[in-house]
């Protein structure tokens, strides 16, 4: 599958990995827009927080419990947020779920 994130999880593309387990890795966005900028990426494939099934938002609420257990060892002691963008409104550029993780900073809100 033509898919950047399946590669970077195969190890076909490298990446700066932070963190890893069976169901996920956390890697630093290449183009960060926060001091601290992170993707959680599931190791399953698939394009949309749309199309996740029960046992897909199950696995994404446990990924979400380790991210909290882990926050402070990698830079988000003070605070972190999370964004999924879903579709061509949201800007969605890579079709493989995935979680931004922003921190480091105070972040502004802005739409
Ligand atoms: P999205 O707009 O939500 O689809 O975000 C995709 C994100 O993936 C962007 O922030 C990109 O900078 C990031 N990205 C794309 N390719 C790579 C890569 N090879 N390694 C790390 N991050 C990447
Ligand atoms: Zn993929």
């Amino acid at each position: 599958m033509d898919c950047v994130f399946c590669k970077i999880i195969n190890g076909e593309i490298p990446s700066e990995k932070v963190y890893e387990d069976d169901t996920c890795i956390i890697i630093k966005d290449i183009e960060p827009i926060a001091p601290v900028h992170y993707l959680m990426i599931p190791k399953k494939h698939y394009a949309y927080i749309k199309e996740a099934t029960v046992s897909d938002a199950m696995e994404l609420s446990f990924m979400l419990n380790k991210l909290s257990q882990i926050a402070d060892e990698i830079g988000l002691e003070k605070g972190f947020r999370l964004i999924i963008n879903q579709g061509d409104d949201a800007g969605q550029t890579v079709k493989h779920l995935h979680v931004h993780i922003l921190g480091g900073k105070k972040l502004s809100w802005e739409a």
